[in-house]
């Protein structure tokens, strides 16, 4: 709500860029039936309007009255005095801009009202060789929002480690096989475990022996028996110390994105997994065109905030399962798995159109910036070392052609497609699909559902809130699997489900649905759903349903 328009639109095509959906509104009076209606993630609201000084903050106090949760609101004013802020506060607003305004802060104070920098759960091991008690705890924390996983065989816990990468374990002191205290040595005698947080759980009262654990470099020791809150409030605060910590070391301070050291090991990593699953594995070397020029003319402060909007474009624009890393000063790394070269090509050269497009906001007025990019990968080059060396020469290319363009290493691009050596994989029967799933849903507590769900089961997905916009979807890897509400293709939305068919051709989809309503979600089937899935998930559901859709694939084909 804004009544500068050339302010407003050239806002709302910012954000656009970053996928958000933006009605633009000017009329104060109809402001609040339209919140009802839409019932928007957000709203950005000016202060003055004609028809007061303080009119925005009026309006919006009235919404957020009627209210039971309130809407986020950013205010974007040119007022800057403590009578506003202040106004802006009690009207339950949540952000305060002045203008001039950069739209990558706005963008940043955005994502984290409506939560689209959501923190993945915290992950917990427990060993406990009472399988009860330890099925007691998972409850516990899984009611927290947390992910658990307890064994009874602490033999079992460096495969654990590695399968289930857990944030935090929780070590019973006493167990047949061997006792926690030599089990915590056993863990902290490996390099990369010596920073994982260890908790003793148990019954021992006493104090020599718990002091004696402590030694060993264990965290904490809880009392059994613990209650469920005690529990809960406890691991969580450790875990999330400790991931802080973790995200810490890990993460460039200025733009979030993983540092030099950690995007080249966990490049190491998927170089290895490229070349075990026989898939390809695209590298880009990303470079921002004259960035000198930019701090030179606009200062280090303006430079920064470039650098920041260039990482949260492609955070928001790049998979979860997408490595991001800055590599150094204005150059960014960025891996993409089972992605041949020219797919990434097509990828990085759009997000290269988005960047260019993006207005940023200095002392001396608006001004944009280009990228440029090479790109080399797996197979075409065997080791991490000669695809860098080859990215980096595409690179070098790219900036001699005149910058502002991404050029494939050119050994790619004579070699036969990656896309082949995926394809020659033998599709043994029974063999799992390759599920890249979208998911299709305004619902914000369904979408984290099956957000959770399917992580946790490591499948990739995007998300996107209405049908309308999914048919303008464009992906180099098309969704193989589509999670629709419900609600926008049933009843007079029938024809919705045909255009999804019609649009994503290699898909199947799928009705998503609360599980009262199962006879409906059933009924999408006859007017050309492949299948139902109902919320919340039981468990299983999910791979049962994954495992209907490969057998009736194998006999369609
Ligand atoms: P080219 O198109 O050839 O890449 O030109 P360029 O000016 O971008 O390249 P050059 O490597 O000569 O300059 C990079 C500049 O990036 C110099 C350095 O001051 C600036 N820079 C590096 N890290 C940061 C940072 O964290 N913040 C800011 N503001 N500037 C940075
Ligand atoms: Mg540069
Ligand atoms: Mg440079």
């Amino acid at each position: 709500m804004e009544d500068d328009q050339d302010f407003a639109t050239n806002l709302s095509e910012q954000l656009r860029l970053f996928n958000y959906d933006v009605h633009l509104v000017n009329d104060l009076e109809g402001l609040p039936t339209l919140v009802r209606a839409l019932n928007p993630a957000a709203i950005m609201m000016d202060v003055v309007f004609p028809s007061g000084d303080l009119a925005g903050t009026e309006a919006i106090a009235a919404i957020q009255r009627e209210r039971t949760a309130p809407v986020p609101v950013i205010y974007i004013s040119q007022r800057d005095d403590f009578t506003a802020r202040l106004a802006a506060v009690r009207s339950g607003g949540h952000a305060y801009f002045a203008k001039p305004v950069d739209a990558g802060r706005l963008i940043d104070a955005l994502d984290r009202l409506t939560g689209a920098e959501e923190n993945t759960p915290l992950r917990v091991l427990i060993v406990d060789d009472d399988p009860d008690f330890g099925q007691r705890c998972v409850q516990s924390l899984e009611s927290a929002g947390m992910y658990a996983r307890a064994i009874a065989d602490p033999r079992e816990t460096l495969d654990q480690l590695q399968a289930f990468q857990p944030d935090l374990i929780i070590l019973d002191m006493y167990m047949p096989i061997c006792s926690g205290k030599e089990l915590a040595s056993v863990i902290r005698q490996q390099d990369r475990y010596v920073g994982m947080p260890i908790v003793f759980l148990s019954a021992e009262t006493n104090r020599s022996q718990q002091q004696s654990a402590l030694s060993l470099g264990a965290d904490d020791f809880l009392a059994k028996p613990i209650t469920p809150e005690d529990l809960v409030a406890a691991i969580s605060a450790r875990a999330g110390r400790a991931r802080s910590i973790q995200r810490f070391l890990l993460r460039d301070g200025l733009t979030g994105l993983l540092n030099h050291q950690a995007v080249e090991e966990e490049l190491t990593r998927e170089f290895a997994r490229a070349e075990r699953l026989q898939q390809p594995l695209a590298i880009a070397i990303i470079d921002i065109d004259h960035f000198k020029r930019v701090n030179d003319s606009y200062g280090h402060v303006v430079g920064d905030q470039v650098l920041r909007s260039f990482a949260r474009l492609l955070h928001q624009r790049l998979r979860k399962s997408d490595l991001i890393g800055r590599h150094g000063g204005e150059e960014f790394l960025v891996a993409l798995p089972n992605t041949s070269v020219i797919e990434a090509r097509t990828l990085i050269d759009s997000i290269r159109n988005s960047f260019a497009a993006l207005r940023h906001y200095g002392p001396a007025g608006v001004f944009s910036v280009t990228f440029s990019a090479g790109i080399a990968g797996y197979p075409q080059h065997r080791s991490q070392i000669g695809a860098m060396q080859a990215a980096d020469a595409a690179l070098y290319q790219a900036k001699r052609a005149g910058r502002n363009r991404v050029v494939v290493d050119a050994t790619s691009s004579e070699a036969p497609s990656a896309i082949t050596i995926a394809a020659t994989v033998p599709a043994t029967a029974g063999q799992q699909l390759n599920w890249r799933a979208l998911i299709i849903s305004a619902n914000g507590i369904q979408r984290r559902l099956l957000r959770q769900a399917l992580t946790e089961h490591n499948i990739m997905y995007d998300v996107i809130d209405t049908v309308e916009h999914a048919l303008r979807y464009e992906s180099p890897i098309p969704p193989n699997l589509i999670l629709v509400d419900m609600t926008q293709i049933e009843g007079v939305r029938t024809p919705h489900l045909m255009s999804l068919r019609d649009y994503f051709t290699a898909a199947r989809v799928v009705t998503i649905a609360p599980a009262a309503a199962e006879p409906r979600a059933a009924a999408t089937i006859a007017f050309g759903a492949d299948d139902y899935l109902l919320l919340p998930l039981a468990a299983g559901a999910l791979p049962a349903l994954l495992d209907r859709l490969s057998a009736s694939e194998r006999s369609h084909s």
